[in-house]
């Protein structure tokens, strides 16, 4: 609890001054452009690494970062997320990101998970992960927990796919959808690039990315803040 509350009084002491105007301008209504599905765990800090501010960036987190099919009963919470997202915050990207060292894999391929809603929350992830075991894959550097990661999280990409707003959304070019894996000892994100066939540094893939849309990566007008 100390650690806590010396970050509130560094917070609130420090960086809050400078916050309050962008907070009440955001009082109201937010208008994040991204909704971003990652895990729990505590090291992935979407913020920190997009470098985003309050109201940018849509957060749904899950141990695992699974998206649930529609056609499965995985109770509602990130179904409502997503339809919210889509519907009613209009993002344009969403991202689904794994990272290294995820428990959530490392349980998938470990003993059986004996915590009731765990084992039933991974269950979602169990044709992922026969589909993967079934793929001949080339060799892969790292644990097979990592190789794991990298592939679900491409999978969710199509779980979204079953939800009927964002196949809508897709088909009238209002989203993307991305594939992503941050690296917890190198400190980067990697993103799956369907060209190279591999994931690549993020920054890379959403350069390409904008440059094939003849749109110029960096935005002279923005300013950081
Ligand atoms: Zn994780």
């Amino acid at each position: 609890m100390k650690r806590l509350l010396d970050g509130l009084e560094r917070y609130e002491d420090m960086v809050r001054p400078y916050d309050l105007e962008r907070f009440a301008a955001l009082a109201k209504a937010q208008s994040p452009h991204t909704m971003f599905i990652t895990c729990a765990d505590s090291r992935v800090v979407p913020d920190r690494m997009l470098g985003s501010n309050p109201g940018e960036i849509f957060v749904v987190r899950n141990v695992g970062n699974l998206v649930p099919t529609l056609d499965v009963d995985a109770g509602s919470s990130v179904p409502a997320a997503i339809s919210f997202g889509i519907a009613a915050l209009g993002v344009r990207d969403i991202v689904v990101c794994g990272h290294s060292d995820c428990g959530g894999m490392k349980a998938l391929l470990g003993d059986p998970v004996e915590e009731f809603h765990l084992r039933r929350w991974l269950e979602l992830a169990r044709p992922d992960v026969a589909q993967w075991r079934g793929l001949g894959r080339e060799p892969e550097p790292g644990p097979e927990h990592d190789q794991l990661s990298r592939w679900c999280a491409r999978r969710q990409l199509d779980h979204l796919e079953t939800y009927p707003g964002v196949r809508a959304a897709r088909e009238r070019g209002d989203l993307r959808l991305h594939a992503w894996w941050f690296d917890i000892a190198a400190a980067r994100m990697m993103a799956w690039s369907p060209d190279a066939g591999r994931y690549v540094p993020a920054r890379d893939a959403l350069s390409a990315a904008l440059r094939e849309r003849g749109e110029a990566p960096h935005d002279p007008a923005a300013q950081p803040g």
